[in-house]
């Protein structure tokens, strides 16, 4: 990048207006489609500045309205405001291995945290703000997409802009493109960080060929990815990658209200052995107090003290506000949401529902899903499929039999297809998807052991094959059941009422005759009167002799209560059907 070439962000920043704002002015003003990121010589730059200044003569009153209320100007736009103020983006660091995650992290931390209280090394909460030019970015300090989807597989989406690190004498790898799909699933915008660029074998122009190769092409070769070179280890480019985060979070209106409805999440949790229970819990929205009380899944508390990421005792935190919490009884897992309620009372009783249904579910003795019970439990109609094979030959092909599927109806969305065995992170993904029915397969790789404990846990059916045939034949019987199986109605018998009896406390009973075939117990009926059809329904109860018997073959006689049905007469006709699949 030429000297004097500069990004339209930073005409912005000199003329001193929100980026958004002085792009809104120039669309305006005839000099629409300007993005934050272009890069402009000095003399664009200039007209620049004499538009926006026109503008301002324009709307001599605009400056003033926006420095009351700064994000909420949106002249150019009808959609309407959303509510609160501005508040810091909470920020995830993802990518490959070794690429330098948690050295940007360390970077980031040690130049940008303002260090308030001097002595002692402060201890990380998972969590930590920097300040950049007076505004605030929250970092997530556990890097990695496991982390990232871990929390969002218990629906809590915590991650307002995701940095992508890729390493420029590496390049685009596997665990990038997981990331990429991680990231994609969780609808944040991304910012790649190119990082190592203090290498000598460092490569930049590479790495945006991979991106634009992938579908992310570089918005500085007229794509819509945002990339900043930088090196962690040096310092380079990192205030630029901070002011591309607070760019985005700009453009993307990212908003809290204090006074709204909590919106917060734990992100990390451990028990200290003199404190008890610590959880760091990141507030979106509302605002979270010293001695509220709150159920956080199945524990609650009273907070009895808050702390910072420096250790420092808070009154009470804020939207975009990582906060350390104390007071719970509990330990509560990552991805938990905080819930305020009024008192203790309440807070005990929601607790004790709580566990109570979740022993509940534990009783019920679950073996290993299988693939027979996700068709069972099927009620979307979309398929999420996470798909990993052995090598990128193997995957391709997959992936290719995979698009030739149609069942009419139903969406197969491919999550994520990568190469390798399926992972603890490929399970955490696919539990992620709220409006997807999620499956993760396999094609000649193993599930590991920690993979196969996620997916027990969290009810995901996983399933593998050695024969491409059979993988896509289960994924189209998947589709095809997500449907809805269909059921015919199979005559099995007939009986004639010849008395009833009403008895106290259970309704009342058909004394009957069967005259043909059978009478079985949970069983449709219908009720012929005369020959119309006046009550279709179930058989609660069968009885023979006071016994309660399975079924009733014909020529017998036995009671039958009709389930919610207290009308029946004596001649009526019971015509019995069980309802049977058709397979599909
Ligand atoms: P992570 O696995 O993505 O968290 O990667 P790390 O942050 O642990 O970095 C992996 C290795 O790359 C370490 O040896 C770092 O010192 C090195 N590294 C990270 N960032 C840079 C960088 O910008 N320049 C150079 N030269 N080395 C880096």
């Amino acid at each position: 990048m030429a000297l004097s070439k500069k990004r339209v962000y930073e005409v912005a920043r000199e003329l001193g207006v929100p980026t958004k704002e002085l792009i809104e002015a120039l669309a305006e003003m005839g000099m629409p489609g300007l993005k934050a990121v272009n890069t402009v010589d000095e003399e664009e730059a200039e007209v620049i500045r004499e538009l926006f200044e026109e503008h301002k003569g324009k709307t001599a009153t605009a400056q003033a309205q926006k420095e009351a209320q700064p994000a909420a100007a949106a002249p150019a736009k009808e959609k309407k405001p959303k509510p609160g103020v501005p508040r810091p983006p909470v920020v995830a660091v993802l990518g490959h291995i070794d690429h330098g995650k948690t050295t940007l992290l360390d970077t980031i931390r040690k130049t940008h945290v303002t260090q308030e209280e001097v002595g002692g090394i402060t201890q990380s909460i998972g969590a930590y703000q920097v300040e950049v030019d007076g505004r605030l970015i929250t970092f997530i300090d556990t890097p990695g997409h496991k982390a990232f989807t871990s929390m969002r597989a218990r629906g809590a989406q915590v991650t307002d802009i995701a940095v992508l690190v890729v390493a420029a004498d590496d390049g685009v790898m596997a665990q990038t493109l997981e990331a990429i799909d991680h990231i994609k699933a969780a609808g944040v915008p991304m910012i790649v960080a190119i990082n190592k660029i203090d290498k000598p074998e460092a490569n930049v122009d590479r790495v945006m060929q991979e991106l634009a190769q992938i579908g992310y092409t570089p918005e500085d070769w007229g794509g819509d990815t945002i990339t900043v070179p930088v090196s962690a280890l040096t310092g380079q480019g990192v205030q630029d990658l901070l002011e591309m985060i607070l760019l985005v979070a700009e453009m993307e209106d990212i908003r809290g209200d204090p006074k709204g409805e909590l919106d917060a999440t734990v992100i990390e949790s451990h028990m200290d052995p003199a404190r008890g229970p610590v959880a760091t819990v990141i507030v979106k929205n509302g605002t979270l107090k010293e001695r509220d009380i709150v159920v956080v899944g199945t524990t609650w508390g009273r907070i009895r003290a808050l702390y910072d990421h420096q250790g420092k005792r808070l009154k009470e935190a804020g939207p975009g506000t990582p906060v350390q919490i104390l007071g719970l009884e509990d330990v509560p897992p990552a991805g938990e949401r905080v819930e305020l309620v009024k008192k203790p009372n309440q807070a005990k009783a929601l607790v004790e529902e709580r566990r109570r249904a979740a022993l509940e579910q534990r009783r019920v003795a679950r073996p290993l899903m299988t693939f027979e019970d996700l068709l069972q439990a099927a009620e979307r109609k979309k398929l999420a499929v996470v798909l990993k094979a052995e090598s990128v030959g193997a995957l391709d092909a997959a992936r290719l039999e995979l698009g030739t599927i149609e069942a009419e109806g139903v969406d197969l969305d491919v999550l994520h297809a990568g190469v390798g065995p399926i992972t603890e992170s490929d399970v955490l993904l696919a539990a992620s998807v709220e409006d997807a029915q999620p499956l993760v397969v396999g094609f000649g790789v193993k599930v590991d052991s920690k993979a196969r404990r996620a997916a027990d846990e969290r009810g995901i059916p996983v399933r593998t094959y050695d024969i491409i045939y059979d993988l896509t034949q289960d994924i189209e019987r998947a589709m095809r059941r997500l449907l809805g199986p269909e059921y015919v109605e199979v005559k099995v018998g007939e009986a004639e009422v010849l008395k009833t009896f009403d008895i106290d406390g259970v309704g009342r009973v058909a004394g009957c005759v069967v005259r043909s075939g059978k009478v079985v117990r949970g069983a449709r009926v219908k009720v012929l009167r005369l020959g119309e059809e006046v009550f279709a329904g179930e058989i609660g109860s069968l009885k023979r002799f006071a016994r309660d018997v399975r079924e009733v073959q014909a020529g017998r006689e036995c009671g039958i209560r009709i389930r919610d049905y207290d009308d029946v007469q004596v001649g009526d006709v019971l015509e019995i059907y069980t309802l049977e699949e058709v397979q599909a």
